[in-house]
């Protein structure tokens, strides 16, 4: 542990990738296989591999109990070490000088450590075991062990180069050794796959998710005709939560974008378990009810809970939309065209299809598309159906893990953008920190100004600091770390959605706002009112929300 603690030192001084590279292939090639694989994962800023169920559910507290415990270092100490750093891990290395026996841990003994505080249930256990840990070793090896611990190793290292270092190391094609972590879910598989020249070995394991293929944007449906000449796949583009389906060994397991178990929707898995044979499936999971979508907003009430609200899966039940199939009955099906995994999946959802009305697992609905008014007429279908837009897609791709490329494009309705006014400024952070950079702005409520939102980002520097002068002049109080100031500045906002919300005086609060443009040209008094926030706000819950709501 003491020689990786060492290596990362090294890595993290240079900003050269390929010199990072070859850092890590050099010392994954002086240790014997086993050791390797254990290191490259480290490399990862993993404890363990992506498809595993451990975590060690040792979080920042803990581990500045443990820190604490160990270095006897007092509260301001300790907040300096960790300012200076900007993570416990750093802050750890400074910390622990002098503090620890300095006997070094093997990177075996760093991988049951590691297993061994997943294990232990309780905080109180796990503090014991990790204070134990950091009074032994060295405190470098304290410091990439708590960063190891903390998910993330800071030293500029990304996955993709650890790809390249095993490349490297053991003179195998990077898209072999790629397709090998991708199929397994471990970059320790791979590194064993590549060391012992079987890569082409690597399978996709059931109940070992893979990363879920992406979607690129596009803005316009004659994009898509550029972007797909022969025509291609207009599906409907679901605004839910994506989820992996694994079934096997009459098991159902859903995984989430972030590869964690999603399990919340337990509605969903006596249908999918009565679907015939093994398979993994790519889908969305959305809100259904009476035959269209329920509002995300709305929806994502659902996520964090789980058995405890009985009536919630009643009042807001989930419905999953299949639109791959990537794996069936031990066969990889990715590599094959989007047409033939289709036929597929359709044929294994005919079963459902004829065996009840019941929307708990559905077929994605789909048209083909060619001519910009054939795009443009699904895309306004899938609007009038209640979905965010459609999913163009090329009829003849892969479906490709983990990554965003072309064969997936995204066509969503435009948002919507409310004008209003600025209403109070603050300075901002960091690079901001001199300017007058975060703007509270308010709506039209008769002849009062509500406020609807704070937005940060969308200016340029030329016209903050313009902006900056401007408001110095016109503030008319000081609120300490806020100034309120005359209602003159109008700005076009656009966002990601509204909410209901006490924080601000209208009610409501708009999320994710960014400033789309200054609007010089548009009087105070004509900028939008409370009353088309409510709009806006309404339409986003769709018209059965509104149904039931009036
Ligand atoms: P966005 O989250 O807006 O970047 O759009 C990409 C996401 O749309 C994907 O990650 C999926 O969760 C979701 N999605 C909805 N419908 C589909 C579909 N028919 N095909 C693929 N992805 C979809």
């Amino acid at each position: 542990m003491l020689r990786f603690a060492q290596t990362c030192e090294r890595i993290a001084a240079t900003s050269k990738k390929l010199q990072k590279t070859r850092l890590v292939a050099d010392y994954l090639l002086s240790l014997d296989i086993e050791d390797a694989a254990r290191a490259a994962l480290f490399f990862t800023g993993r404890a363990f591999p992506r498809f595993a169920e451990d975590v060690t559910q040792v979080g920042g507290s803990l581990i500045w109990q443990a820190l604490a415990a160990v270095s006897s270092a007092s509260a301001g100490e300790m907040e300096a070490g960790y300012r200076r750093y900007g993570d416990l891990g750093g802050a750890a290395g400074e910390l622990l000088a002098g503090k620890t026996e300095n006997r070094s841990l093997s990177l075996a003994e760093a991988q049951n450590t590691l297993r061994e505080l997943a294990a232990r249930r309780g905080p109180g256990q796990k503090l014991e075991l990790l204070t134990q840990i950091l009074r032994r070793v060295t405190p470098l090896e304290a410091k990439y062990f708590i960063k190891i611990l903390t998910g993330e190793l800071r030293i500029g290292l990304v996955e993709g180069l650890v790809e390249e270092a095993l490349a490297r190391a053991y003179d195998r094609p990077l898209t072999e050794i790629q397709r090998a972590n991708m199929l397994t879910g471990d970059i320790g598989a791979a590194l064993r796959l590549a060391a012992t020249g079987r890569l082409a070995e690597a399978r996709l394991r059931l109940f070992h998710p893979v990363g879920f293929m992406l979607a690129s944007a596009a803005e316009t449906p004659e994009d898509l005709v550029s972007a797909f000449p022969q025509g291609g796949v207009a599906e409907e583009k679901y605004d839910g939560i994506r989820a992996q389906i694994h079934k096997g060994s009459g098991k159902v397991r859903l995984f989430s974008r972030t590869l964690d178990e999603l399990v919340e929707f337990l509605e969903l898995e006596a249908p999918l378990r009565a679907l015939p044979g093994e398979f993994i499936l790519d889908g969305e999971i959305v809100g259904w009810r009476n035959g269209r979508p329920v509002a995300f907003t709305e929806f994502q009430r659902r996520l964090g809970r789980k058995h405890a609200e009985l009536f919630l899966p009643l009042e807001l039940p989930a419905s999953l939309i299949v639109f791959d199939l990537l794996w069936k009955d031990g066969e990889l099906i990715l590599d094959q065209p989007w047409t033939a995994r289709r036929a597929q999946l359709e044929a294994l959802l005919a079963a459902v299809k004829q065996s009840s009305g019941s929307p708990a697992v559905q077929l994605s609905t789909l048209s083909t598309a060619a001519s910009e008014s054939e795009w443009e007429s699904a895309f306004q279908a899938a609007l009038t159906r209640g979905h965010e837009g459609i999913m163009a897609k090329a009829p003849d791709s892969p479906y490709v893990p983990g990554r965003r490329g072309r064969y997936w494009l995204k066509l969503k309705r435009p948002l919507a953008t409310l004008d209003v006014v600025v209403t109070a400024v603050e300075y901002g952070h960091g690079r901001r920190h001199a300017v007058l950079s975060d703007y509270t702005f308010s709506v039209r409520d008769g002849d009062r100004l509500v406020t609807v939102g704070k937005a940060y980002s969308g200016l340029t520097d030329v016209e903050i600091r313009d902006l900056t002068e401007y408001f110095q002049q016109h503030i008319l109080e000081n609120l300490g770390f806020r100034f309120r100031v005359e209602p003159s500045v109008v700005i076009e906002v656009a966002f990601n959605n509204i909410q209901r919300s006490s924080r601000h005086e209208s009610g409501f609060a708009l999320r994710f706002p960014r400033i789309v443009r200054l609007r010089p040209d548009k009087p105070v008094a004509e900028i939008d009112t409370l009353e088309r926030v409510r709009e806006v706000y309404e339409r986003q819950q769709g018209p059965e929300r509104q149904a039931q709501e009036s």
